[in-house]
């Protein structure tokens, strides 16, 4: 029973990401069933799920597809390495398969078992590329504050999340932060191309502050997920990619969240017209049914790989056979039923003109988004665009409102955000932006009053 389940859980379980007083006080939330786009709690109520569970679950609930897949592989070998010069046929097939949806020259494919796992594995795979190149000192890799690559000591040292550094011993030696292009937050009542020029050009600066020889790679999420889906202005990437060329600076992309389909592209690199030399994904690369990651690497790196001896680097779960069968029946189904397709020219669309529409909410600052992922900033003030007091928890709000209408929105301080799952109908997203602005009305009527 429920009641059972939030004893237990109180005093047994310590949850990722979770304030344990505030959730011991309030009770767990049970989910216990998926099925589509929806979740059912254990009282059993239906509950739209708007983020795709952590930006993950791109097929939906309840794929008899990737489930098979999963049945299958287990009764056939349900584990079996790629270290020592073995292979299993499904890493094998899924490396080339990835080979040929990457951008630009990646046609090599590293697996690990989760986002984090890719991000301290470019951490290690840089270096030890630059070492190959006689060049051991370029070690610094450079990225930005409010990025999220994950929760490992490294994943978190790249990250940069204020409050995970403050936890101690972060960001670790040689990695140093940037300031990200966050317009609405940062660059109020300034030219928004000039911004996103600006924010780059702090590259630049950085590079020649540390000295070219010493830095490594630059590492950025396309789109910034976790830090409030950041939609760098249409200036940033062009001028990012010059200054990584004009200094031989690797460009390290994070498509953990933006890969498989969520931008309307296959990877958000294409969006950006990125060549990066190594690119991150995990999360939909099965839907999220498995745990799987890779770090795909561009031709100069691979060589430099390659060509350099073993590199002493892999996870024991790198490339599941399970999860990489999985992943291959995601793959399948998202080609024979043309999702990234439907997400650039139909549902993605419909949706950023649904969500577009509280932008004319009083309580609504800004709304933005690319295909089926999408942000809006709550304020106190819609014409001076004046923020909430920080303590007020308005985002926090708008979350607990929106779970108890049936609808998981995420919350970023007050930025309030959706990523549903690929499959989402138009109907389910007139549903999603309706209870979006139940909630709304339900946070402006708890805080004004
Ligand atoms: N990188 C990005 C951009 C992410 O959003 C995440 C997770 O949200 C990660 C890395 C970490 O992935 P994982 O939680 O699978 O370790």
């Amino acid at each position: 029973s429920r009641s059972r389940l939030q004893a237990l859980d109180a005093a047994h379980h310590l949850h990722p990401f979770t304030d344990s007083q505030a959730l011991h006080q309030k009770g767990t939330r049970i989910i216990e069933k998926g099925e589509g786009v929806y979740l059912w709690d254990a009282d059993g109520n239906r509950i739209l799920d708007g983020m795709a569970g952590l930006w993950c679950v791109n097929l939906g609930y309840g794929r008899e597809e990737l489930i098979r897949a999963a049945e299958r592989q287990l009764r056939q070998l349900p584990y079996y390495n790629l270290f020592f010069q073995t292979t299993h046929p499904q890493a094998t097939e899924l490396a080339a398969t990835l080979a040929t949806l990457l951008p630009g020259d990646m046609q090599h494919l590293f697996f690990t078992g989760s986002g984090s796992e890719c991000n301290d594995t470019v951490v290690r795979m840089v270096r030890h590329y630059w070492a190959t190149q006689g060049r051991p000192e370029r070690k610094v890799i450079i990225s930005r504050h409010n990025a999220y690559h994950g929760s490992t000591l490294a994943g978190a040292a790249l990250g940069g999340m204020k409050p995970m550094h403050a936890q101690g011993g972060l960001p670790l030696p040689d990695i140093v932060h940037i300031d990200q292009p966050y317009h609405f937050g940062e660059g109020q009542g300034r030219d928004e191309h000039e911004f996103g020029l600006e924010r780059a050009r702090q590259l630049e600066r950085k590079i020649l502050e540390l000295g070219p020889e010493r830095v490594a790679a630059f590492i950025g999420e396309p789109i910034q997920g976790a830090g409030g889906v950041i939609i760098p202005p249409a200036s940033y990437w062009p001028e990012i990619k010059r200054i990584c060329r004009q200094y031989d600076i690797l460009l390290v992309v994070d498509e953990v969240i933006c890969g498989f389909g969520r931008t309307g592209h296959w990877f958000a690199s294409e969006y950006y017209d990125l060549q990066p030399d190594l690119l991150c994904m995990a999360k939909g690369i099965t839907s999220g049914y498995m745990p799987l990651g890779a770090v795909a690497v561009g031709g100069r790196v691979a060589a430099g790989l390659i060509g350099g001896g073993e590199f002493f680097h892999g996870f024991t779960y790198s490339g599941h056979p399970v999860a990489c069968a999985v992943a291959l029946a995601n793959i399948a189904v998202m080609q024979a039923e043309n999702i990234v397709e439907r997400v650039h020219t139909d549902t993605g669309p419909y949706l950023q003109r649904a969500w577009a529409s509280l932008g004319e909410h009083p309580l609504v600052g800004e709304t933005r988004g690319l295909g089926l992922v999408a942000a809006l900033e709550l304020v106190a003030d819609r014409q001076s665009k004046r923020r909430f007091a920080s303590g007020l928890g308005a985002g926090l709000v708008c979350r607990e409102h929106s779970f108890d209408l049936g609808l998981v929105m995420r919350a970023v301080g007050d930025t309030m955000i959706i990523s549903p799952p690929l499959v989402i109908t138009r109907a389910e997203i007139d549903e999603l932006v309706g209870k979006a602005r139940q909630a709304l009305d339900l946070t402006y009527q708890t805080l004004m009053n």
